[in-house]
């Protein structure tokens, strides 16, 4: 219903009311030619889609009402009125909430702007229709729903507390054009009225859309009237809509208002997906009274799967607020730190004010005592589930790991608590699979080791194939290799671990003394003083490029690697600081050469080629902790030099 383009006006005077027709904005275009020739078989979910922007529009016009007592009218009591009539092959939704005015139905009908919308595109496009629409359930396309049974829609809509010739009425049959014209409408807020296709016809009838809203709107707090069945021919329905021939078809009963022992799976798992959209089930479900201080209940699900705006930031859903059962809000930090940004849900809170404000939100201490007790239970649970059956547990790691994982960062409270929590992929292991705790790893550490080593690379086969890895290999020492972006904040924010420090395999000193083998210990003291002049000579060839140049404890095969200072930022964390557009502070790498290595053996540091060898070994070692040569043509050419010396 949005339209940027405005590509023809056509006045007509009927009445006082200028009409005028608008062209829809191409991808909206788009979106309704995917609707109207939708095969897809869950149509029905467009009365789901229509009913629940009645109960926002309810909500929202209580709400507004707690400070501004005019906009009820004389109509106080909400509802929203479904009306099938199989004669005129129609079916009409209506509220009393909120309403728009002109600029309102322009812009936010179903403005393209909202990410479910545009996410809901782009995979149409990217999967060229292959499996027919089959997810137009889990995107909630909106308003737009309506053209999957609709051949003509028709909206009414008068916004609360403005004039009755106010009124907006809208009409298109979804194919190019809109067309908009003011109307008086003394009743407040909206009415759509849809226009059947004919193989849709199923949608008139009573029986049927009773079923539909049993199946997704038996939640919805505002009741869901629609007529009596008339026991005898002659009734019909009284004008305001709230006589006896009504009936409410909704239970409303919101069910986390149910003691947890009376409230089945199957009902926990259908109000999760009429919450979410999501097909699946959830992973986890925690519902929890809490009374004291603070009365409250919260009802919180985990999802199976990650949610396909898991990374787009700003549009999220949050855990909806309630205060006794009427909905607040549903800003997204409120009430879950952005880390657990999947989990979703709702608190229902007895003891605040029904007028809150966004600031008192953000301010308020019992809101922040309800987050963080929040915060423990999914955490707690997530454990739980950990120790319980692991391998659910691993599938939620690895939707949700990279998520979980920033906690360390953000949520100082609870950080060694999410490290228990993480997974990661280690040496023991074939694989990139994130499979291993932080407790499995100190519980089989050797008594020797002191530190928990891990090593952080762009990718998983980047650091399950670097250099620093060589002298671990050989001594059977266990490294966690982490390649997600967020592991080189998650290790400089978690130190420790049950008091064993973690510690970078490509930084600082080793010392892994204890833990080789006493014939290497000798070996190496042996070769130091024979290296000496050639290190001497890498150093002053290299001096622009490196801090220093030392024999390597940690080289088996490779004749070099480049390391970083013990608190100096790693190679990898500059990487990840350059690729989103932040300045690295440059710190010049350490490199280590390998006094075993044939090549390192045989280079004698007064011939006329150790200069380039010394480039040579600095830039072999750069490309094997993954980085990109500075100058590619210097060191092509400069191994040429040495292929034919
Ligand atoms: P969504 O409801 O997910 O935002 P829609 O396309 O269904 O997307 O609706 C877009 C906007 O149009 C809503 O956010 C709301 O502002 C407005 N709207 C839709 N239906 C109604 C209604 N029945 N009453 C008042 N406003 C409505």
């Amino acid at each position: 219903m949005s339209s940027e383009t405005k590509t023809k006006t056509r006045k007509s005077r009927k009445g006082s009311s200028a009409s005028e027709t608008r062209s829809f904005q191409t991808e909206v275009k788009q979106l309704l030619h995917l609707m109207i020739h939708s095969l897809y078989s869950n149509k029905e979910i467009f009365l789901r889609e229509l009913i629940s922007n009645a109960s926002d529009a309810c909500d929202k016009l209580r709400f507004a009402s707690l400070t501004d007592n005019q906009l009820l009218e004389d109509d106080e009591a909400l509802g929203i009125w479904v009306i099938p009539d199989d004669k005129n092959k129609t079916i009409t939704i209506r509220d009393n909430g909120i309403g728009m005015d002109h600029d309102e139905v322009v812009q936010d009908i179903g403005t393209i702007a909202r990410s479910g919308t545009r996410a809901f595109i782009e995979k149409m496009e990217a999967e060229k229709s292959s499996d027919d629409a089959g997810f137009i359930g889990q995107f909630g396309v909106g308003f737009y729903s309506s053209f999957l049974v609709g051949k003509q829609v028709t909206l009414l809509t008068r916004k609360a507390g403005v004039a009755s010739k106010s009124g907006v009425m809208w009409t298109s049959d979804g194919t190019g054009e809109y067309t908009i014209s003011s109307v008086d409408r003394p009743d407040r807020g909206t009415e759509i009225t849809i226009s059947l296709k004919e193989d849709d016809l199923e949608y008139a009838e009573k029986f049927r859309i009773r079923r539909i809203i049993e199946k997704y709107s038996d939640h919805i707090s505002i009741p869901i009237l629609m007529p009596k069945e008339p026991e005898q021919d002659d009734d019909a329905q009284s004008e305001d809509g709230t006589g006896e021939n009504w009936e409410t078809v909704n239970k409303g009963s919101a069910l986390w208002t149910r003691p947890k022992q009376e409230v089945s799976e199957e009902e926990y798992n259908n109000f999760y997906s009429s919450l979410t959209y999501d097909p699946e089930p959830p992973a986890l479900t925690i519902h929890n009274r809490v009374e004291g201080k603070m009365d409250y209940v919260s009802l919180l699900f985990v999802p199976s799967n990650a949610p396909f705006d898991l990374w787009d930031r700003e549009q999220r859903h949050g855990i909806k607020l309630y205060v006794r059962r009427i909905f607040i809000s549903d800003d997204a930090k409120t009430l879950m730190p952005n880390y657990l940004r999947f989990v979703r849900g709702l608190v229902d809170c007895a003891d605040l004010p029904l007028n809150v404000s966004r600031e008192f939100l953000q301010q308020n201490r019992d809101i922040d005592k309800i987050r963080s007790a929040a915060v423990k239970r999914v955490l707690g649970e997530l454990r739980k589930l950990g120790k319980a059956d692991p391998d659910k547990y691993g599938r939620l790691w690895k939707e949700f790991g990279k998520s979980l994982k920033e906690g360390v960062v953000e949520d100082q409270e609870n950080r060694q608590l999410i490290a228990e929590l993480s997974r990661f992929a280690s040496t023991r292991n074939d694989g990139d699979a994130q499979t291993v705790s932080l407790d499995e790893y100190v519980d089989r550490m050797p008594m020797k080791q002191k530190n928990i080593y891990y090593i952080t690379a762009e990718t998983h086969s980047a650091a399950e194939s670097s250099p620093h890895l060589e002298v671990f290999r050989k001594n059977g020492i266990e490294v966690l290799l982490l390649s997600d972006p967020i592991d080189e904040w998650f290790v400089s924010y978690l130190t420790e671990y049950r008091e064993k420090p973690l510690k970078s395999i490509a930084k600082g000193e080793l010392d892994l003394d204890d833990l080789k083998a006493e014939e290497d210990k000798e070996d190496a003291k042996a070769r130091q003083a024979t290296l000496d002049p050639l290190i001497q000579k890498f150093k002053s060839v290299l001096e622009d490029r490196v801090k220093d140049v030392r024999i390597s404890d940690r080289l088996v095969d490779s004749p070099s690697c480049l390391i970083a200072d013990e608190f100096d930022m790693g190679g990898n964390m500059e990487r990840i600081l350059k690729a989103i557009g932040q300045d690295a502070p440059a710190a010049k790498p350490i490199l280590e050469i390998n006094p075993d290595h044939d090549l390192i053996k045989r280079m004698d540091p007064e011939s006329e080629t150790v200069e380039d060898w010394a480039c040579l070994l600095f830039d072999q070692a750069a490309l094997a902790e993954g980085a990109t040569l500075k100058n590619p043509g210097e060191f092509v050419k400069l191994m040429n030099r040495l292929l034919i010396s």
